[in-house]
């Protein structure tokens, strides 16, 4: 099985600008915003840059893309507005994901409680996701373990699962886990990665697991900060996340990069420092 492993990339310049960039840097998938991450319009997708982008695919081998929706989003928003927003921008991403590229991956933050509780933002997300996804759609839709920062949603797998749960297209939903998110949020990935897996695939099932966001953390350990760190600079280490990429229940998963780096050369020393760490 090859290694399947990339980073967020920008779409500024198009689909198959974004996809020859991942391939600059040794990466063989990539993950972008769909658009303006504080939400907004997504720009008119380009018929010729996507015909374009499925030529520089085909021939680079590219299988697995992932796109990310807006972090501003709130589904379980106490503002009405705010949830129609929600509402609309991720029915629109979905339907925009079948032209992109059929068959992939959409992540999304949960939301926020803003003070309702979690019981009541989880009944929200999941409404959301029911008025949102779509029998026929080719999309897989995934809940990004969050690092409990403010009211955030999605801190534990039991607030993850009792999501899916009430998602009646249950089948078309799956889970990235954010390693600066699941350490801040307290699970110890660096302790004891086999009791975190074992607990996961206890309370969600591994099999509901679908991506892996690779970053180190600038926090120790149940610090509920989420700020990314470049591999091997903070708190959760090379070593750690190594094991990652190279656990045999996640080995075959994508893994995306979101560490802080200024240019394309930061993600392609340690993209070629994982690929030297798969054994
Ligand atoms: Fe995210
Ligand atoms: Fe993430
Ligand atoms: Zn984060």
């Amino acid at each position: 099985m090859t290694f399947t492993i990339g980073c967020h990339l920008s779409i500024a310049k198009g689909f198959a600008a974004a996809a020859r960039d991942a391939i600059s840097i040794g990466a063989n998938t990539f993950q972008f915003f769909t658009r303006n991450p504080r939400g907004g319009k997504a720009k008119q997708l380009d018929p010729v840059d996507l015909a374009d982008f499925a030529d520089v695919r085909t021939q680079a081998g590219m299988t697995r893309i992932l796109a990310h929706a807006p972090y501003t989003l709130n589904p379980a928003s106490v503002k009405p507005e705010t949830c129609e927003f929600a509402l609309q921008t991720l029915a629109d991403d979905l339907q925009r994901m079948e032209q992109i590229m059929p068959g992939q991956l959409y992540n999304m933050h949960p939301g926020a409680h803003v003070g309702q509780g979690p019981e009541a933002a989880i009944d929200k997300i999941a409404a959301a996701l029911n008025a949102v996804l779509q029998p026929q759609q080719t999309t897989t839709l995934l809940l990004e373990t969050m690092a409990g920062k403010g009211s955030e949603v999605g801190r534990t797998f039991e607030e993850i699962v009792a999501i899916i749960d009430r998602v009646e297209l249950a089948d078309h939903v799956g889970v990235c886990l954010d390693t600066c998110h699941v350490w801040d949020g307290g699970y110890d990935i660096v302790g004891n990665l086999e009791g975190t897996l074992e607990e996961f695939d206890r309370v969600i099932g591994l099999d509901r697991l679908r991506a892996i966001h690779l970053n180190d953390s600038k926090n120790p350990c149940g610090a509920h900060k989420d700020r990314h760190e470049a591999l091997d600079e903070g708190f959760i280490g090379f070593d750690a996340l190594a094991a990652i990429v190279n656990h045999p229940a996640l080995r075959d998963l994508p893994f995306y990069l979101e560490t802080p780096h200024d240019d394309l050369s930061g993600y392609a020393d340690e993209i070629a420092r994982l690929k030297a760490s798969r054994s």
